[in-house]
Protein backbone atom coordinates (compact mmCIF):
# COMPACT_ATOMS: atom_id res chain seq x y z
CA UNK A 1 0.00 0.00 0.00
CA UNK A 2 1.16 3.36 -0.51
CA UNK A 3 1.93 5.50 2.60
CA UNK A 4 2.22 8.51 1.25
CA UNK A 5 -0.31 11.52 0.00
CA UNK A 6 -2.16 11.54 -2.74
CA UNK A 7 -0.25 14.11 -4.45
CA UNK A 8 2.89 12.56 -3.46
CA UNK A 9 1.43 9.14 -4.97
CA UNK A 10 0.99 11.42 -8.29
CA UNK A 11 3.96 13.17 -8.25
CA UNK A 12 5.91 9.27 -8.15
CA UNK A 13 3.33 8.48 -10.79
CA UNK A 14 4.44 11.59 -12.98
CA UNK A 15 8.19 11.00 -12.71
CA UNK A 16 7.88 7.74 -13.72
CA UNK A 17 6.12 7.69 -16.78
CA UNK A 18 8.63 10.45 -17.72
CA UNK A 19 10.94 8.45 -16.67
CA UNK A 20 9.80 4.85 -19.21
CA UNK A 21 8.75 7.38 -22.33
CA UNK A 22 12.77 8.64 -21.86
CA UNK A 23 13.95 5.31 -21.56
CA UNK A 24 11.30 4.55 -24.75
CA UNK A 25 12.92 7.16 -26.82
CA UNK A 26 16.85 6.27 -26.01
CA UNK A 27 16.41 2.70 -26.25
CA UNK A 28 13.08 1.09 -28.14
CA UNK A 29 12.63 3.58 -30.82
CA UNK A 30 13.84 2.50 -34.02
CA UNK A 31 17.01 4.62 -35.88
CA UNK A 32 16.07 7.02 -38.32
CA UNK A 33 17.09 5.73 -41.87
CA UNK A 34 19.66 7.95 -43.10
CA UNK A 35 21.22 7.90 -46.71
CA UNK A 36 24.99 7.17 -47.02
CA UNK A 37 27.27 9.22 -49.24
CA UNK A 38 27.48 7.96 -53.16
CA UNK A 39 31.38 7.78 -52.77
CA UNK A 40 33.50 6.58 -50.23
CA UNK A 41 37.19 5.77 -49.17
CA UNK A 42 37.08 2.43 -48.43
CA UNK A 43 41.26 2.32 -47.50
CA UNK A 44 40.58 4.85 -45.34
CA UNK A 45 37.27 3.50 -43.50
CA UNK A 46 38.97 0.24 -42.89
CA UNK A 47 42.42 1.86 -41.31
CA UNK A 48 40.17 3.69 -38.82
CA UNK A 49 37.73 0.77 -38.77
CA UNK A 50 34.40 2.63 -39.70
CA UNK A 51 30.53 1.26 -39.47
CA UNK A 52 28.21 2.51 -42.49
CA UNK A 53 24.86 1.91 -41.89
CA UNK A 54 22.24 3.82 -43.57
CA UNK A 55 19.99 4.08 -46.56
CA UNK A 56 20.62 3.67 -50.52
CA UNK A 57 18.28 4.68 -52.98
CA UNK A 58 17.78 2.64 -56.20
CA UNK A 59 16.41 5.51 -58.18
CA UNK A 60 20.26 6.17 -60.18
CA UNK A 61 20.62 2.30 -60.69
CA UNK A 62 20.46 1.98 -63.96
CA UNK A 63 21.51 -1.87 -64.47
CA UNK A 64 18.92 -2.87 -61.73
CA UNK A 65 16.50 -0.13 -62.62
CA UNK A 66 15.31 -2.34 -65.83
CA UNK A 67 13.93 -4.95 -63.43
CA UNK A 68 12.36 -2.68 -61.44
CA UNK A 69 8.97 -1.05 -61.32
CA UNK A 70 9.27 2.77 -62.56
CA UNK A 71 8.02 5.74 -60.37
CA UNK A 72 8.11 4.04 -56.56
CA UNK A 73 11.10 5.22 -54.71
CA UNK A 74 12.75 2.25 -52.82
CA UNK A 75 16.31 2.20 -51.00
CA UNK A 76 18.68 -0.59 -50.21
CA UNK A 77 19.32 -0.73 -46.11
CA UNK A 78 23.09 -1.37 -45.86
CA UNK A 79 25.00 -1.98 -42.93
CA UNK A 80 28.95 -2.69 -43.86
CA UNK A 81 32.03 -2.71 -41.23
CA UNK A 82 35.31 -2.01 -42.54
CA UNK A 83 38.56 -3.25 -40.93
CA UNK A 84 41.67 -5.58 -41.56
CA UNK A 85 42.14 -8.45 -40.46
CA UNK A 86 44.93 -10.81 -38.77
CA UNK A 87 46.42 -10.71 -42.14
CA UNK A 88 46.35 -7.57 -42.80
CA UNK A 89 43.80 -7.58 -45.23
CA UNK A 90 41.38 -4.63 -45.79
CA UNK A 91 37.85 -5.76 -45.82
CA UNK A 92 34.16 -4.87 -46.21
CA UNK A 93 31.80 -7.28 -43.90
CA UNK A 94 28.20 -6.97 -43.97
CA UNK A 95 24.91 -6.69 -45.21
CA UNK A 96 22.95 -5.30 -48.41
CA UNK A 97 18.99 -5.84 -48.04
CA UNK A 98 16.18 -4.48 -50.08
CA UNK A 99 12.51 -5.54 -50.47
CA UNK A 100 12.37 -4.64 -54.69
CA UNK A 101 9.28 -4.36 -56.51
CA UNK A 102 9.94 -5.86 -59.48
CA UNK A 103 8.13 -6.45 -62.74
CA UNK A 104 6.19 -9.77 -63.56
CA UNK A 105 7.31 -10.89 -67.15
CA UNK A 106 4.41 -12.73 -67.38
CA UNK A 107 1.59 -10.60 -66.85
CA UNK A 108 4.03 -7.47 -66.89
CA UNK A 109 2.23 -6.66 -62.95
CA UNK A 110 4.20 -6.03 -59.34
CA UNK A 111 5.85 -8.46 -57.92
CA UNK A 112 7.69 -8.35 -54.61
CA UNK A 113 11.24 -9.95 -54.06
CA UNK A 114 13.25 -9.70 -50.72
CA UNK A 115 16.97 -9.48 -51.92
CA UNK A 116 18.68 -10.31 -48.62
CA UNK A 117 22.74 -10.79 -49.35
CA UNK A 118 25.76 -10.93 -47.08
CA UNK A 119 29.22 -8.95 -48.27
CA UNK A 120 32.47 -10.15 -47.78
CA UNK A 121 34.71 -8.51 -49.64
CA UNK A 122 38.74 -7.94 -49.73
CA UNK A 123 40.25 -4.97 -51.00
CA UNK A 124 42.72 -5.87 -53.31
CA UNK A 125 45.18 -3.66 -55.32
CA UNK A 126 46.79 -5.76 -58.01
CA UNK A 127 47.18 -8.88 -59.08
CA UNK A 128 49.75 -10.13 -55.90
CA UNK A 129 47.22 -9.10 -53.63
CA UNK A 130 44.44 -11.02 -55.91
CA UNK A 131 46.66 -13.71 -55.53
CA UNK A 132 46.93 -14.43 -52.04
CA UNK A 133 43.24 -13.38 -50.99
CA UNK A 134 41.78 -15.71 -48.87
CA UNK A 135 38.74 -17.99 -50.43
CA UNK A 136 36.07 -16.21 -47.86
CA UNK A 137 36.51 -12.76 -49.71
CA UNK A 138 35.17 -11.61 -52.85
CA UNK A 139 37.87 -9.13 -54.52
CA UNK A 140 37.44 -5.46 -54.03
CA UNK A 141 39.47 -4.14 -56.62
CA UNK A 142 40.86 -0.44 -56.11
CA UNK A 143 42.92 1.66 -57.64
CA UNK A 144 43.04 5.43 -56.89
CA UNK A 145 39.38 5.99 -57.77
CA UNK A 146 36.91 6.49 -54.49
CA UNK A 147 34.53 3.44 -53.95
CA UNK A 148 30.89 3.68 -55.80
CA UNK A 149 29.02 2.61 -52.83
CA UNK A 150 26.00 2.42 -54.65
CA UNK A 151 27.30 0.65 -57.67
CA UNK A 152 28.49 -2.21 -54.82
CA UNK A 153 24.82 -2.24 -53.62
CA UNK A 154 23.50 -2.64 -57.48
CA UNK A 155 25.41 -5.27 -58.02
CA UNK A 156 24.91 -7.19 -54.46
CA UNK A 157 21.20 -6.85 -55.40
CA UNK A 158 21.63 -7.62 -59.54
CA UNK A 159 22.79 -11.11 -58.14
CA UNK A 160 20.13 -11.50 -55.71
CA UNK A 161 17.26 -11.11 -58.74
CA UNK A 162 15.18 -14.14 -59.84
CA UNK A 163 16.62 -15.37 -63.21
CA UNK A 164 13.09 -14.35 -65.17
CA UNK A 165 10.73 -12.44 -62.63
CA UNK A 166 7.29 -14.05 -62.50
CA UNK A 167 4.93 -14.55 -60.13
CA UNK A 168 3.57 -17.82 -59.06
CA UNK A 169 1.22 -19.16 -61.67
CA UNK A 170 -1.56 -19.33 -58.91
CA UNK A 171 -1.86 -15.81 -58.21
CA UNK A 172 -0.27 -14.21 -61.50
CA UNK A 173 -2.28 -11.30 -63.29
CA UNK A 174 -1.96 -13.74 -66.60
CA UNK A 175 -3.88 -16.63 -64.98
CA UNK A 176 -7.19 -15.08 -66.39
CA UNK A 177 -5.95 -14.68 -69.59
CA UNK A 178 -5.10 -17.90 -70.71
CA UNK A 179 -8.10 -19.36 -68.50
CA UNK A 180 -10.39 -17.49 -70.72
CA UNK A 181 -8.59 -18.21 -73.79
CA UNK A 182 -8.77 -22.50 -72.52
CA UNK A 183 -12.81 -21.35 -72.14
CA UNK A 184 -12.81 -19.96 -75.74
CA UNK A 185 -11.19 -22.77 -77.06
CA UNK A 186 -13.13 -25.37 -75.35
CA UNK A 187 -16.65 -23.33 -76.29
CA UNK A 188 -15.25 -22.81 -79.97
CA UNK A 189 -14.89 -26.67 -80.23
CA UNK A 190 -18.24 -27.00 -78.77
CA UNK A 191 -19.68 -25.86 -81.74
CA UNK A 192 -18.11 -28.70 -83.53
CA UNK A 193 -16.55 -26.16 -86.12
CA UNK A 194 -13.30 -28.09 -87.08
CA UNK A 195 -12.17 -25.24 -89.63
CA UNK A 196 -11.86 -23.03 -86.30
CA UNK A 197 -8.38 -21.24 -85.53
CA UNK A 198 -9.08 -22.18 -81.92
CA UNK A 199 -9.54 -26.10 -82.93
CA UNK A 200 -5.73 -25.58 -84.47
CA UNK A 201 -4.47 -24.21 -81.59
CA UNK A 202 -6.09 -26.89 -78.92
CA UNK A 203 -4.13 -29.14 -81.65
CA UNK A 204 -1.12 -27.70 -81.39
CA UNK A 205 -1.97 -27.84 -76.87
CA UNK A 206 -2.53 -31.17 -76.63
CA UNK A 207 1.04 -32.13 -78.44
CA UNK A 208 2.63 -30.18 -75.64
ZN1 LIG B 1 2.39 -12.09 -63.06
Amino acid sequence: MWSGSKNQFIQRLNQEYSFDSEVGCRYHAPPMSRRLPEFVDPVKLCDTRQTLAGAVPLASMERLGQSLVQGIDQEAEVLLEFGSDEAGIRYVRGSVQAKLELVCQRCMGKMSWSVESQVALGIVRGARDLQFLPDHYEPLEMGDEPLSLTALVEDELILGLPIVAMHEPEICGAKNVIDSLNEQVDKELSKEKPESPFAVLKQLKSKQ
